[in-house]
């Protein structure tokens, strides 16, 4: 291999040392390397490529923008492709779902949707205080860097992360706790050293975090609390949006409404750099150009954004088979936990969002290396990587997905036969 990477790309590389080939192909669930061998992807681009690689729907919309020399960037002025991505957005996801949002075209990642969120709420609010939860993830800026828990990350950023105080997420400590109880104690004690917060920031399933999933029930109670205490509600559907959850937005079966959503990822659909803030029109109190940037017009992700939501939007029928794409995975990931004691490894998460927590970090480590000699690309995710985290895309066909789970199924007990005989 190409020693360039050695050479000259940054220390700061991380998938790249897990998965050391040179990718070149990618079509569907499968990336294709240098010499042409295929890997299954149950990495998706951490959840940007819920609609596969080269999608050819996506592809097809964007070939043909690109042929008749559609605008490719705009900064942020009305252009027709933006204009067929709002009316898409609109029609086929907020007014089925009685939603109610204004859009900001952020910064095209996802860090840059969740400082502008965070940014109108301390604005609407006059209040500087977020509430954030333990194991969160919200980006590596430095506003959203302080919502997020990782101390592996925020040790990196090098200055006082301010303005944020973090709580208990659902079921943080299991029985030990009632988190809601304990929010709403701190919030009402004035001597709780809690800062009055202008908003709660919150994923309904924590995708860095570990697969946490709140119950919907706690979500409403949350929101409860944001209403009773004059905080804005922020959901950070930066993972878990876009169908991953099993709905588009991950917050349907819970039926909160919150007062801010975030969404980025797989928002274009096509890997194309794209985020939005969506906004309650009451708190879109935004003064012309206050926040801006150069990237917010992206019209190559407009167009591809488009033909997802043309495409896998317009109906229930994708909603549909990825229940049983969903109901698949649930099923057997249980099955290849069943058997070992759940310290050792147990299924969790929610949606297509799944996966099997360790007992640490170094046995999650171990089970995605064997994957991969398997040609499966699987990565870990939690406060100690101790999570085996299933991204597959939402488009996998069922075959490859029994696929990829006979080599997650194969790895994890060649792993766990050792550590169970090693106990023994
Ligand atoms: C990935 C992610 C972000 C950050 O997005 P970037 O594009 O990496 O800046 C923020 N929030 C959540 C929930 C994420 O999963």
């Amino acid at each position: 291999m190409s020693d360039i990477f050695d050479d000259i790309e940054s220390e700061v590389q991380s998938y790249a040392r897990a998965f050391p080939v040179i990718f070149d192909k990618a079509e569907g669930a499968y990336l294709y390397d240098m010499d042409g061998n295929a890997y299954l992807d149950f990495l998706a681009g951490a959840g940007t490529l819920n609609y596969g690689h080269n999608n050819p729907k996506l592809k097809a919309a964007l070939l043909e923008y690109i042929e008749r020399n559609g605008i490719a960037h705009g900064l942020d002025m009305h252009t027709r492709a933006k204009e067929l991505f709002l009316e898409a957005l609109n029609e086929r996801i907020f007014k089925p779902r009685g939603l109610n949002y204004m859009v900001q075209f952020t910064g095209p990642t996802g860090t840059n949707a969740v400082e502008a969120a965070l940014k109108i709420a301390r604005n609407v609010k006059g209040r500087t205080n977020i509430l954030a939860f333990t194991n969160g993830f919200h980006g590596v800026s430095l506003g959203a860097m302080a919502a997020t828990g990782n101390s592996h990350h925020r040790d990196a950023s090098g200055i006082h992360l301010s303005g944020v105080s973090h709580i208990p997420y659902d079921n943080y400590m299991g029985d030990r706790l009632d988190t809601i109880a304990l929010m709403e104690s701190m919030l009402e004690d004035s001597s709780s050293g809690l800062d009055h917060p202008a908003a709660v920031i919150v994923e309904t399933i924590q995708g860095e975090g570990g697969l946490n999933v709140a119950q919907a029930e706690w979500l409403r109670e949350v929101e409860r609390l944001c209403r009773k205490h004059d905080m804005l509600l922020i959901v950070d559907d930066i993972q878990a949006g876009c169908g991953r959850s099993g709905s588009f937005f991950s917050f349907e079966e819970s039926g909160i409404k919150p007062d801010i959503v975030t969404l980025s990822k797989s928002l274009s659909g096509y890997g194309l750099p794209f985020a939005v803030t969506l906004i309650k029109p009451e708190y879109d109190t935004w003064k012309p150009g206050e926040h801006n940037g150069t990237f917010r017009g992206n019209n190559h992700a407009f167009v591809t954004a488009t033909a997802a939501l043309d495409n896998y939007w317009a109906d229930d029928t994708f909603q549909q088979e990825l229940a049983g794409k969903i109901e698949l995975l649930k099923s057997r990931l249980e099955k290849i936990a069943s058997g070992y004691d759940k310290t050792l490894i147990k299924a969790k998460g929610r949606g297509f969002m799944r996966g099997l927590e360790c007992r640490d970090g170094e046995l999650a480590e171990k089970i995605c290396r064997l994957c991969f000699k398997s040609n499966l690309i699987i990565e870990t995710s939690g406060a100690d990587d101790q999570v085996v985290k299933c991204l597959c895309p939402l488009t996998i066909t069922k075959d490859e997905l029994n696929k990829g789970l006979d080599i997650l199924e194969k790895s994890v007990h060649a792993i766990l036969e050792k550590e169970v005989s090693k106990a023994s």
